[in-house]
């Protein structure tokens, strides 16, 4: 029996933490949620009930062009639906500008000016040999050309050693990118003008004192850039856990673009049509009894407990074994 079977539906969403447990679901409204975004609220969420921590809610709404009129009001309506209950107010990114701008004055050595079109980086890549490379040659690391003038803001990642960065997943365990030769120096402000995710992330996870971050695996590339943004802005890090990610018949990662449709029809039953099949992507066994919202993340915490501590268990055991082969 789980420690955490025992929790009350009253008592999980404690306006302050006991624990210092403060997790988030942070989706972009550029249309209504579908299975994939659930599956990733829904682990954020399990894993804030199962540490009895805060769950924040927070619209990441700063690419204009992609926002989509009233997605983030429907996003509220369906988690609603789903009876996930979030702490405190909803925050807005775009309401929340001025602090980016704060932290893009605060890595002002170790920002400069691109001047590069998608064309332009597309055709040095070719030049030196790298064109299938997601990697920024650097052409602006030492000034923009005569002529040229800024587009977008980037920011120097280090040489050597100190370009590689480490952090345990604790799910996928440790984890290593290089961002000098697997990212290159990327971009925090863009040349339409719209502040860059790597930077709103941080500064936003940072500023709500977000202690968990619980997302999809498509996220697993950016952990790195967001650690050293961290560093570099004395922030902590916290702790992240990423699931994978549901794909639809052709292998593609469910999203608007893909032709992802909305879980949520308005009057359809939502455990059936979208926590069920959530829960049982994330490989949680819910009891057949639970047959109301309730009973469902009573059950689904539980469950994700202790699969949580299963697998801190197994990769313990995994570790000590590695100790032992050690002369
Ligand atoms: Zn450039």
């Amino acid at each position: 029996m789980s420690v955490f079977s025992s929790t009350s539906a009253a008592s999980v969403t404690p306006v302050t933490s006991s624990t210092g447990y403060t997790g988030r679901f942070a989706p972009s409204p550029t249309g209504p949620l579908h299975l994939g975004s659930l599956v990733a609220a829904m682990a954020s969420y399990l894993d804030a009930r199962a540490h009895q921590g805060r769950w924040l809610l927070r619209i990441e709404d700063l690419d204009f062009d992609r926002n989509v009129a009233d997605a983030d009001r429907h996003i509220l309506h369906s988690l609603q639906r789903c009876g996930m209950h979030w702490d405190g107010e909803v925050s807005w990114q775009s309401q929340r500008q001025p602090l980016y701008e704060q932290a893009l004055e605060q890595l002002a050595t170790q920002v400069y000016p691109c001047s590069c079109s998608r064309k332009e980086i597309a055709d040095s890549r070719l030049r030196a040999g790298v064109a299938a490379s997601q990697v920024y040659p650097g052409t602006c690391r030492t000034g923009l050309a005569p002529g040229k003038t800024a587009r977008a803001w980037r920011l120097r990642v280090p040489d050597g050693e100190a370009a590689v960065f480490q952090f345990e997943d604790r799910l996928l365990g440790a984890q290593t990118q290089d961002l000098a030769s697997e990212v290159g120096d990327f971009v925090l402000k863009r040349a339409d003008g719209f502040w860059a995710y790597q930077l709103a992330v941080v500064v936003d996870d940072a500023a709500q004192g977000i202690s968990h971050v619980v997302r999809g695996a498509d996220l697993l590339d950016s952990t790195a850039r967001q650690c050293y943004l961290q560093q570099l802005l004395g922030l902590p890090r916290p702790a992240y856990l990423h699931v994978p990610v549901v794909n639809n018949a052709d292998g593609e990662k469910l999203s608007k673009q893909t032709g992802a449709l909305a879980f949520d029809r308005g009057d359809n039953d939502l455990l059936q049509d979208a926590l069920l099949p959530a829960a049982r992507f994330l490989g949680l066994h819910i009891s057949p009894s639970a047959n109301n919202l309730n009973a469902f993340w009573d059950n689904a915490t539980a469950a994700w407990a202790q699969q949580i501590a299963l697998h801190q268990a197994h990769q313990a055991d995994q570790l000590h074994q590695q100790q032992k082969q050690q002369p």
